[in-house]
Parts: structure tokens; sequence; C-alpha cells
């Protein structure tokens, strides 16, 4: 349930329905607005008989929620979200952001040359993996705490924020301590207490769209953190699992303007892990864009033939310079 107080409303009048609800045994959670403040009533179960409410001074409309998520809805939060990074920050309205980097964290020459490479390029973050959650128990796995380690001293190198992988909730303050904005992969959309985990530090959180997971599940999983109080989560489309086996997934590039007609976090695409074809990267980049993606997630290897995980997927150097270069003649077309 959601109460919208009326533009006059003050602060005895939002305290009088905080109250009113904290003794329906429920938790009020005011969102602030620009122009009026609205209330998020959560813990309910089912309905919520409304009536001590609706009647309370300077509540102007009581809205019945029915959907899992609530604090992620533009219903609570009109106004869109800038997520900062760094000194980065990624939105509505603001210059669409790249993220660039290696799949995986594989020594300190290959990230300190990937790192000053993309950020010669352009890329606002660099990106590397250090936990990797892989398929089989078989290959490679990630450097783990050196890896994260070894990407954080890339990033202070080049000024660049960094992006990294948090696999399980036992290492949040560890990948914290050294990441920018920590990421959830698609394996782990759903791993709830590490969402709850994420929900309680203040770092972005990059939330990517579990392979199966329908629009609803995916928002659901970001209401997971914020309602512990972490509002800063961007949402990330890597495509999906369809019948479809030409590409490595399926890029569902649709959800991104609809994302943006429910919900007020930011969204980001990655072409890299939606294809898993190098020649397919940078056009879908560009598609994303255009379809309003507040940014990109990509993949670059300084020789992705030797790459540990994902190769065929990484752009070159060469390959990452010239797409950096198509996006900026594209945002000027589009006026950022
Ligand atoms: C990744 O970004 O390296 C990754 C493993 O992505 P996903 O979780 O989307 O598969
Ligand atoms: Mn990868």
């Amino acid at each position: 349930m959601l109460i919208v107080m009326n533009h006059t409303a003050g602060p005895a009048e939002i305290q009088a329905v905080t109250g009113a609800v904290e003794r329906m045994g429920l938790t009020a959670a005011p969102i602030p607005g620009s122009e009026r403040t609205a209330i998020g009533v959560l813990g309910n179960k089912g309905y919520v008989d409304d009536s001590t409410i609706r009647d309370l001074t300077g509540v102007q409309e009581v809205i019945h929620v029915s959907k899992p998520y609530k604090l992620v809805s533009r219903d609570f939060h009109p106004e869109d979200t800038i997520v900062k990074v760094g000194s980065v920050e990624v939105g509505q309205g603001k210059r669409p952001v790249v993220v660039a980097g290696p799949c995986a964290v594989e020594s300190e020459e290959q990230i300190m040359k990937t790192a000053w490479a993309v950020k010669k390029a352009g890329a606002d973050m660099l990106r590397g993996g250090a936990f990797k959650p892989r398929t089989g128990p078989h290959t490679f796995q990630g450097l783990r705490e050196a890896g994260l380690l070894l990407l954080a001293q890339a990033g202070k190198a080049t000024g660049l924020p960094v992006v990294t992988e948090v696999m399980s909730p036992d290492n949040v303050g560890l990948v914290a301590e050294h990441a920018d904005l920590l990421q959830v992969g698609a394996r782990n959309m759903q791993n709830f207490d590490l969402l709850r985990e994420l929900g309680k530090i203040r770092k972005p959180v990059l939330l990517k769209r579990g392979m199966s997971a329908t629009l609803e599940e995916f928002l659901a999983a970001a209401e997971y953190i914020l309602a512990e109080g972490n509002n800063n989560v961007i949402l990330c489309e890597r495509g999906i699992r369809t019948f479809e086996t030409a590409t490595r997934n399926t890029l569902d590039l649709a959800i991104v303007p609809l994302i943006k007609e429910l919900s007020h976090l930011p969204v980001m695409v990655d072409p890299s892990h939606a294809t898993g074809r190098r020649s397919l990267v940078p056009p879908m980049s560009k598609a994303a864009i255009v379809g309003g993606a507040h940014g990109i997630l990509v993949e670059v290897h300084p020789e992705p033939e030797k790459a540990l995980s994902d190769g065929a997927q990484s752009l070159t150097v060469p390959g990452f310079e010239k797409l950096m270069e198509e996006l900026r003649r594209l945002s000027t077309f589009l006026g950022f």
C-alpha cells in the first residue's frame, strides 16, 4: 500500500500517518518527493484495510499495490534515481556510461594493460571478475581475493571506478572494501541472503537479470536490496534463455524501456553475455543506447584468444576503440 500525502502536509501529519501504520503492525517508509511525500507501507501479507488511514489529515490518496515490488516501483518513487559510482552518475538524463574490462582478472599485467586501454578509449568504469560463477567446477574460478586487489590497484592507477561480482553474503564486506560497484551475477539474482546483505551496505549494486527471470522476479529481487535500506541499485539486462541457441542468450531489449516505465532505477545492458559473440557486441551496444539504456557493460581483452573465460565474446582493444568512436557519434545524435 502507498499513502500519498497532500502537498501541504507537514511533519506532524506525516508522523500521525506513520504512527497509525505502525500501530497496525506494519512498517512505514516515508519517501519525500519534490512536491509531496509518499509513505510506503511494508510488511503486509495481503490487502490492508485502509479505513483508519484514509481519513487522517493530510492524506490525499491511498493506493493498493498488489505487485511484489513497491520501493522499486514508480508508483512509490516517481522521480528517476541517479546512482553515483565514484564520480560517475548513472541514470536518466545522464550520458550513458560504458563499463569495460575483461570477464576475469587473470594477472597484474592483463588487468593493468586492459585498464589503461579502456581508459584511453573513453570508458567510464573498469570491470573484472575476481570471484567467478562458472558453470563447471573444473574451469578457472577467478583469482578471488588476489584478483580483487589487482582490480582495485588498476582502478586506482587509472582513476576508473571498479565493478566486480560478489557471490556470497560472507564476501560482501571484503568486496565492498575494494570495489566501487558490486555486481550480482545472473546466477545469483535470487540469492536472497546475498541481496539482503547488499541492502545493509551503502555501496551501489549492479543487479543482473537471472537467465530465466521474469521482469516481475527481477524487480522483486531488487526490492530485497531496497527493503534493507540501500537504494543505490542499477539493473542490468544480460540476455535470457530461450529456444534460440544461435546466440548465447537472447537479448531482451524491450525490457529496458519497460523497466523505465515501471521503475525509477537506472538500467544497463550487457551485450557481451547477451550475445556470446564478439561481432554482435557493437550493434547490440548501440541498440541498447538507442533503446534508452543508461549504460552498457562490455567485455574487453587484450588477447581474447588467450582469455581464461569468455574470449569469444570479448572485444579486442582496437574493436573497443572503434565502438567508443561510434558511441560518441551516437551520443551527439541523441543529444547527450
Ligand atoms: C559477468 O559479468 O562476468 C557474468 C558472469 O555475467 P552474468 O552473471 O550475467 O552471466
Ligand atoms: Mn564473462
